[in-house]
């Protein structure tokens, strides 16, 4: 039989159900704080913000929660997704390892996001929600929120980076295509908003400033709730119908990871990809290093310190403790706008500290390098965010060459960058620097810390 390039699953083995990693850790993360108390919040605090379903899946100690049927239709537009063998990649690196990617560029909106959007949506619209606020950096959680609203019958008005507003107008069509209300942020809408405008009226923003008015404006309406695209327990949940597809196209392929690489901005592709194999690695059925990779310009894993700290700008939001560089940090405007995010998932935090997974940051010309070898290879021109895992493999394939080492080596691909092309023009012109974060920037960063 011909070499295997994809394993597909039939639309019968779409997942179920979602898997909460939190039962089987050996401690539970730490709880998030009320600001002013800083006593553990309860569920009532959470109520103007997200749905009770979703509040209840954010602290379940169940082990798997059931994907409704509603929502698995949706999936159905495009999942299960491809698992593919980088057989060119391997060849044009001249490496021994097996190199392996989940590609989850298939959505509607080329990216893993729809996987929790659409879920947030639905939980929503059933509790009779009528009107969704979110943040948007890149573009694509703003995209995949607009499409799930859509397909639940929701307004969604959408709060976008500023720098990526001007830059990626076609993401705002997306948007508005799906029906969606686009706002640059900073907006005078918000008092958030108005006083970062007044310190600094060009200001290019920040996801953190993004959060804080979309925040904002649904607390102060009854009928909207916010949704968060990433960092959050239920989101990184979504997610792992990832990691569950992914593990079943193992099984077919006959192999089992040596390695698993995954890219990190609030941690949910990484998480959703990793948190199944975790599980079996946890319970000794394998045994593979876990590794993500943050952009060494916005290095909060790597560099931050693990406290708490707000997840937005303005301190509108309960205190979680994560690895953090402050939540006033603006990190410097890199390619890879997704992982512009001062703080990471504290799920995911938690399970660093635990020791069950490694880090690695990496400078971004280094990571379009290995964009560039990938889509010349395989034809798939990856989001600047997951080029940032292709380096880490490429570091990986390449000492296994050295080695010979016959690792087998799973990376989450989880976008393209037909939207994103931008960026590949100013690699391919020399016109892109690393912004690597300074030591001095990273100290004023951290004093910010409340
Ligand atoms: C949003 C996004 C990220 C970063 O978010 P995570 O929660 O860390 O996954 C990474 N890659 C792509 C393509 C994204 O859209």
């Amino acid at each position: 039989m011909a070499a295997r390039t994809k394993y597909v699953l039939d639309e019968a083995d779409l997942p179920d159900r979602w898997y909460n990693i939190v039962p089987d850790l050996p401690e539970p993360p730490p709880p998030p704080l009320h600001p002013g108390t800083r006593e553990p919040i309860g569920p009532e605090d959470l109520a103007p913000l997200f749905p009770r379903a979703l509040i209840a899946q954010e602290v379940t100690g169940e082990s798997y929660v059931e994907i409704p049927e509603e929502v698995r239709e949706v999936y159905r537009l495009w999942r299960p997704s491809p698992l593919y063998r980088a057989r060119r990649l391997e060849k044009a690196l001249g490496t021994p390892a097996r190199l392996y990617y989940k590609y989850e560029g298939v959505s509607p909106v080329g990216s893993h996001k729809p996987n929790t959007a659409v879920p947030q949506a639905f939980y929503n619209a059933a509790e009779g929600v009528t009107r969704l606020t979110t943040e948007t950096g890149a573009g694509q959680w703003g995209s995949a929120l607009a499409f799930a609203c859509a397909q639940f019958g929701l307004d969604c008005e959408v709060w976008q980076v500023r720098a990526s507003y001007d830059q990626k107008p076609y993401r705002k069509l997306m948007m508005e295509t799906f029906g969606a209300t686009v706002h640059p942020s900073p907006s005078e809408l918000t008092a958030s908003g108005r006083a970062i405008l007044a310190a600094d009226p060009r200001s290019p923003g920040s996801l953190g400033i993004a959060i804080s008015e979309a925040v904002e404006q649904a607390a102060a309406d009854p009928s909207a709730r916010y949704a968060l695209g990433s960092v959050l327990n239920h989101v990184l949940l979504h997610q792992t119908v990832i990691g569950e597809e992914a593990l079943r196209q193992f099984a077919l392929a006959g192999d089992t990871p040596d390695l698993i690489v995954g890219c990190t901005g609030g941690g949910s592709n990484f998480g959703g990809l990793a948190f199944p194999f975790l599980r079996e690695k946890l319970a000794g059925r394998m045994n593979p290093v876990i590794r993500a990779v943050e952009p060494a310009a916005c290095p909060s894993l790597t560099r931050g310190t693990y406290a708490y700290d707000f997840g937005d700008t303005a301190g509108l939001t309960p205190l979680l403790k994560m690895h953090t560089l402050g939540h006033e940090f603006v990190p410097d405007p890199i390619h890879a706008g997704g992982l512009r995010y001062h703080g990471m998932s504290p799920l995911l935090s938690h399970i660093f500290e635990l020791g069950l997974f490694e880090a690695v940051a990496i400078g971004q010309r280094e990571c379009f390098a290995a964009g560039v070898r990938f889509a010349r290879a395989e034809g798939i021109i990856p989001a600047p965010e997951p080029t940032h895992a292709l380096a880490a493999c490429v570091r990986e394939a390449l000492r296994c060459k050295e080695t010979g080492e016959e690792k087998a080596i799973l990376t989450a691909l989880c976008g393209h960058a037909h939207l994103d092309l931008p960026a590949y023009g100013a690699y391919l012109v020399g016109e892109m620097t690393d912004h690597d974060l300074s030591e001095e920037a990273l100290t004023a960063a951290l004093a910010t810390l409340p």
